[in-house]
């Protein structure tokens, strides 16, 4: 007989806190997704696991992919809105003790969890050049790696050389040629995947070098993007030889708000949270602003952030 899925709530709930409880130390039931994002919205995730070495990890993504339990990867969730009504499925946080970052030569390997601007500090005092654009990137290894994560014009792509990638048919190394990347996207955007860890080909330069182009990008960032509020960075993709913001902007969205939700008067493809919004609230600022660019100028816009568990359609 075919197997079925398992659902979470309500049969499969204590089966997957028992199990869970077994081979990771840190499995929380209805943890609040607002203190693991960003953006600071979103309700509850049924359980919040949070792997904290490497064994852990493989043990929970063993038993989710074997049972066929849904589940959600987040890293920093920096690039996320999660729903209101949180997330009816598992959670997958990596973060803190699947942080590893080791050097060898021009080649960095990093755990998924990793943050990217602590790789690119570690990548800079070796004088080793290729992550400067990841200085001012709120991301783990892992969130960067999936979302191609880029700015100043260069991106993840060039740099990754492998990631050892966690399937339901166990462990693979994939490479650039396997990966799919292009503008913020990659296959592991569209299979069940979780990356464990990632190795990045950097090239030999000064510290000195490096540090001076960081800290000239990450000056570009504070005086162009806006620092404090929180958000989740570019909502929208860049449409194909041009700038959401500046279609969002030129289209008068700047200072539009919804709720606690508000076009950012600094950079108009960031949405900010202005204290109390809700997902709600921001998801229908970001079907304000689409609605006011494809009038503006016939182009809709896609979002380059992920809304994670159940939104009203538009
Ligand atoms: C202030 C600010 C500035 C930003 N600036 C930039 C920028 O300049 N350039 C840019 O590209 N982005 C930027 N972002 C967006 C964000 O930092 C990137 O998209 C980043 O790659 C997300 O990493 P994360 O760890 O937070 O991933 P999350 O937001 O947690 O997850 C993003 C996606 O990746 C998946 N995922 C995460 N980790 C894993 C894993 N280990 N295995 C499998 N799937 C995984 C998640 O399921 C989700 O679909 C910014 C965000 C903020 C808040």
């Amino acid at each position: 007989m075919p197997r079925q899925p398992m659902t979470i709530k309500p049969a499969g709930h204590a089966d997957a806190l028992r199990m869970l409880g077994r081979v990771c130390r840190e499995v929380r039931e209805g943890e609040p997704l607002r203190k693991h994002v960003s953006f600071r919205v979103g309700g509850p995730a049924d359980l919040l696991v949070v792997p904290r070495s490497r064994e852990e990890l493989r043990a929970v993504v063993t038993w989710l992919f074997t049972e066929r339990v849904p589940f959600v990867v987040l890293g920093q969730g920096s690039n996320v809105v999660i729903s209101d009504l949180g997330i009816r499925a598992i959670v997958l946080k990596i973060g803190k003790g699947l942080d590893r970052i080791t050097l060898d030569g021009d080649r960095v390997t990093a755990q998924a969890g990793a943050g990217l601007p602590h790789l690119a500090r570690a990548a800079a005092l070796q004088g080793l050049s290729g992550l400067e654009f990841a200085a001012g990137i709120p991301a783990s290894l892992g969130g960067a790696v999936v979302m191609n994560a880029g700015a100043h014009g260069h991106a993840m792509m060039e740099v990754v050389a492998s990631a050892r990638v966690l399937m339901p048919d166990g462990e693979h190394i994939l490479t650039p040629a396997t990966l799919g990347y292009a503008y913020r996207t990659s296959v592991l955007q569209q299979r069940p995947a979780v990356v464990a860890e990632a190795t990045l080909q950097l090239q030999r330069s000064t510290s000195e070098i490096v540090r001076r182009r960081t800290e000239e990008w990450l000056a570009h960032r504070a005086a162009t993007q806006p620092i404090g509020p929180p958000s989740s960075g570019c909502i929208f993709r860049n449409p194909a030889g041009d700038h959401a913001g500046r279609l969002i902007d030129l289209a008068g969205g700047k200072g539009l708000q919804v709720g606690g939700a508000q076009v950012s008067e600094v950079h108009a493809n960031y949405i900010v949270n202005t204290g109390a919004a809700s997902a709600t609230d921001v998801v229908a600022l970001m079907h304000k602003v689409n609605a006011l660019v494809a009038e503006k100028f016939g182009v809709e816009l896609e979002p380059e952030i992920k809304l994670l568990g159940e939104f009203e359609p538009a």
